[in-house]
């Protein structure tokens, strides 16, 4: 991360020799948007639309989602920006959808699940984003959290398209969707790997438990083997797929998921200047040679040693 920071970050995503990697930002309210085109952001990877509804009583109409969506659409105008429509649960509750107590809500009826049960909040939803978008000037996508499957996607994807929106993506973070990586890209136009939900899901750790951030980490070579899965579908179908989780804010890492054909990488604000210096630090072949050192090692540890190596 020193050495990366040491280079300056010129706003645009790309590897030394040119190959593009979107650096984009991770974003929940306008001053997160505010803040990541302040930081050189190239567009939002992930925009998390619970703000919107958590601490509400009642669903909010859609012109109040309407005019909240726009207030962080906007500052983007030209740029992509990815929607995340709801993803709620029972360890995120919201009173108008009464989900009941659930013994393992991770495990539950969250994100996407839930539109299965309510399409009519998914369908304002839609109606409150497209609407967002027609006078943005932004280039707006869609996309679903907690899918598993590619009747899921696909299922997903007829609404984004009948709600009059382009692009319609989702989620990669059960093992599930991971492992249907080319079948699920075939039915949408994107995917991003949300690495939080991932880790947990794959290592059957709780992504909250301090105890077990040693499982979670995201340099596992078993997280990263199934991460080359994704990459590797994307570059048979020439679809995007990006990293959304936590995951794309180390530098060292980032170029890891360039070398296994991740198209952007969506952080915080703040990480945005360091991973795109790191990018630009070694030609996309070297990514690629460090990506393999890492799939081919045993342990966390080992994995980031091997890449330090190879990228030295
Ligand atoms: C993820 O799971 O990696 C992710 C980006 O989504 P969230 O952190 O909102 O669950
Ligand atoms: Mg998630």
């Amino acid at each position: 991360a020193e050495r990366a920071a040491a280079k300056e970050w010129n706003g645009v995503g790309e590897t030394a020799d040119g190959k593009p990697v979107k650096v984009i930002a991770n974003v929940g309210s306008g001053a997160d948007a505010r803040a990541a085109v302040a930081a050189g952001a190239q567009g939002v990877g992930l925009f998390r639309t619970e703000f919107c509804y958590l601490g509400a009583s009642e669903e909010p109409a859609v012109e109040t989602q309407r005019s909240a969506y726009h207030e962080v659409i906007a500052p983007f105008a030209g740029k992509p920006v990815i929607v995340r429509t709801l993803d709620a649960g029972a360890d995120k509750p919201l009173a108008f959808l009464d989900m009941g107590v659930e013994p393992n809500p991770a495990l539950g009826v969250r994100g996407l699940r839930v539109a299965f049960d309510r399409p009519d909040v998914l369908e304002r939803q839609l109606e409150a984003i497209a609407a967002a978008a027609a006078d943005s000037g932004a280039e707006v996508s869609v996309m679903a959290p907690m899918v598993a499957t590619v009747d899921e996607a696909a299922w997903f994807a007829a609404r984004v398209r009948a709600a009059g929106l382009a692009r319609a993506g989702v989620m990669i973070e059960i093992p599930a969707a991971a492992l249907s990586a080319a079948e699920i890209l075939g039915a949408v136009d994107f995917v991003s790997i949300g690495t939080n939900d991932l880790a947990q899901y794959v290592f059957a750790a709780d992504r909250q438990a301090g105890a077990l951030a040693e499982l979670n980490d995201p340099w596992q070579p078993a997280l990263l083997r199934l991460i080359a899965m994704i990459g590797r579908a994307g570059r048979e179908l020439d679809k995007p797929v990006g990293v959304c989780g936590e995951a794309a804010s180390d530098p060292l890492l980032a170029g890891v998921f360039a070398g296994l054909g991740v198209t952007s990488l969506s952080m915080a604000a703040a990480a945005v200047p360091a991973v795109g210096a790191a990018l630009a630090e070694h030609p996309l072949a070297a990514f690629e040679q460090a990506a393999e050192a890492a799939l081919a090692a045993a342990t966390p540890a080992r994995a980031r040693e091997a890449v330090r190596t190879v990228l030295a």
